[in-house]
């Protein structure tokens, strides 16, 4: 891996971005809302039953873009490389993988050089979940974020089981190719929010406006703590500082989810964030 060379604190999503937007500098990663936790019961029952879950950090390369791309009011001219992450979770009913990374690309880089990937066969999610000790075989559960490339396109190496995309973002052209070359997976599209095994422990919260239906994924561990996994909700911890200009753009679905995560985030929900270069590194160390 590669020393940080960002510098930054952070990157924004620019919430008119188009694919491939999804990108941030190398090695480096972050920490959110106004969803209802109504877990405390649920939360009891499982102390009282002892079972908890496990959250593995885990990496399928990098992107190279330029820092502007990301963070919103940045100065054009500096180039940037972030991490790819997807995630494990060892629930008690099953294994779910959060997005899948990304693929080794066909073709040279483009011209202009705004999503470069930077990876290599062993770096793809299938590859690394075995190198971390698991079998691929074993995952029972996929959730993806959304459809943009460094989120999905590692799931044809992955098993056929329930994969969850929100149904704003199946209905759109990239959710319907998505669909379509993964036909296998047996397909589950929630509108809004789900409780994954009903014990609150996994839950897909709505995140719309980085694309048109993102969705993050909040954990509820059986200690109390709470970590939400924003993806491209937010790129950094940054971005959760950042506020609209106007009244307009207020109403934007981009920033109306960020101030839902700032909010969980002041409820005390730690926040995961998408592609932070600078947090990333110690991410992984925390949840390995
Ligand atoms: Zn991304």
């Amino acid at each position: 891996m590669v020393a940080r060379d960002w510098p930054m604190s952070g990157v924004a999503c620019p919430t008119n971005m188009k694919y491939p937007p999804c990108i941030g500098s190398r090695r480096g990663a972050a920490a959110l809302g106004s969803i209802s936790l109504t877990t405390r019961s649920a939360g009891a029952f499982r102390r009282f039953l002892g079972a908890d879950m496990k959250l593995h950090c885990l990496q399928s390369g990098f992107i190279k873009s330029w820092r502007h791309l990301l963070v919103i009011g940045a100065a054009e001219g500096e180039r940037v490389i972030v991490p790819i992450p997807f995630y494990l979770i060892e629930h008690p009913q099953g294994r779910v993988l959060f997005d899948t990374g990304q693929r080794v690309p066909a073709r040279p880089p483009d011209q202009n050089g705004n999503y470069v990937v930077m990876m290599t066969p062993e770096e793809r999610a299938v590859e690394q979940l075995r190198r971390a000790g698991f079998m691929p075989e074993s995952v029972t559960h996929i959730i993806l974020s959304h459809t943009h490339g460094d989120h999905v396109e590692g799931l044809p190496d992955l098993p056929d089981v329930r994969c969850y995309l929100q149904r704003k973002e199946a209905e759109m052209p990239a959710g319907q190719a998505l669909i379509k070359a993964n036909s296998r997976k047996q397909w589950v599209f929630p509108d809004g929010e789900l409780d994954l095994f009903g014990d609150g422990m996994i839950r897909l919260l709505p995140t719309y406006g980085h694309s048109p239906g993102h969705q993050s994924l909040l954990l509820s561990f059986a200690d109390g703590r709470k970590i939400l996994l924003t993806a491209d909700a937010a790129y950094t911890e940054t971005a959760l500082t950042q506020h609209p200009r106007n009244e307009e753009e207020q109403q934007r679905p981009y920033w109306q989810t960020i101030a839902h995560l700032r909010q969980l985030q002041a409820e005390g929900v730690v926040i995961i964030t998408g592609h932070d270069p600078a947090t990333w590194d110690d991410w992984q160390r925390q949840f390995p």
